[in-house]
């Protein structure tokens, strides 16, 4: 398995922790989005959080949508992720480019700005759970320990990091999220709190060759953590022109006979893989047709 969620937890059931190697996952995403560093780190540190909390889902068909909407100059990130691990994403604006923080890293937190973080969990119910939470840095890692904490209020930790190489390609990417349980003991909590300080650079880590196994060892250190589950993921799109038909169909009756009358023909091109879908004179004769029925 290249890219993979481990499910685990101490042996006292404190906590449970899902750690994730995400490297050619996010390699994949760059490629379909021929993004920027910058764009990379706030697209990957997105696509390993999504693709966990996709896993997070119980049933077959739920579903996920992370949605991270700021005033900085990326616009926003949109992450689609399922309990089977296939995940897809995009940001608005792939050629994102600032200069590097102070720290000397991707200024993620410039890129995104001030703004919310919305999940939309669809449970196959009559309606989808919508958390928000406003973001508190625009780091993705904090913002999403903020909503798991006030929207959820599910206390957490969470580290997500990207390492981008020289030519641009992923060297390292993967992170962690870790729950606390009810009734916790303090001291499991202030154990787990020292180690991770160990473990605060997770894109080093992983570039150095720790595996997801590793990481939980290192977070869970002194307290015999179980590994429960090894599941594979990947970054994979389903769009089909069925699909990309619904969206003209939702632009109503009147514009689609202009473009009807004007081009001829529409082209729409899908947001995850950028597979580009025509629809002819016929085709669009077919859905005007259907729209008035
Ligand atoms: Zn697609």
């Amino acid at each position: 398995m290249d890219n993979y969620v481990l499910r685990g937890a101490d042996k006292g059931l404190n906590v449970r922790i899902f750690a994730a190697k995400t490297t050619n996952m996010v390699e994949k995403a760059r490629k379909i989005h021929n993004t920027t560093p910058l764009a990379s780190a706030a697209l990957g540190r997105s696509l390993t959080a999504g693709a966990i909390m996709g896993l997070m889902l119980k049933g077959e068909k739920d579903k996920l949508t992370l949605q991270i909407k700021g005033d900085g100059p990326i616009n926003s990130i949109v992450i689609v992720a399922n309990s089977k691990g296939i995940t897809k994403g995009y940001v608005s604006n792939p050629s994102v480019d600032l200069p590097l923080n102070e720290k000397g890293k991707l200024d993620v937190s410039k890129a995104v700005g001030e703004g919310k973080l919305t999940v939309i969990k669809d449970l196959n119910l009559k309606e989808p759970y919508v958390g928000k939470s406003n973001l508190v840095n625009g780091e993705i890692a904090e913002d999403l320990t903020a909503y798991f904490t006030y929207s959820e209020q599910q206390p957490s930790a969470v580290a997500l990091g990207v390492l981008v190489d020289r030519d641009y390609s992923i060297m390292a990417s993967g992170g962690f999220i870790l729950q606390v349980m009810p009734n916790a003991e303090d001291e499991v909590l202030s154990t787990i709190e020292n180690n991770l300080r160990n473990v605060s650079n997770i894109s080093k880590l992983i570039s150095i060759g720790k595996e997801p196994e590793d990481i939980i060892n290192m977070v869970l250190d002194g307290l015999d953590p179980i590994i429960f589950e090894k599941k594979e993921i990947d970054y994979k799109c389903d769009c089909s022109k069925d699909r990309l038909e619904k969206a003209l169909i939702a632009i109503g009756e009147k514009d689609l006979r202009e473009i009807l009358e004007e081009d001829k023909k529409a082209e729409l091109t899908c947001h995850f893989c950028n597979t580009s879908y025509t629809f002819d004179e016929k085709d669009l004769k077919d859905i005007l047709k259907r729209v008035k029925a």
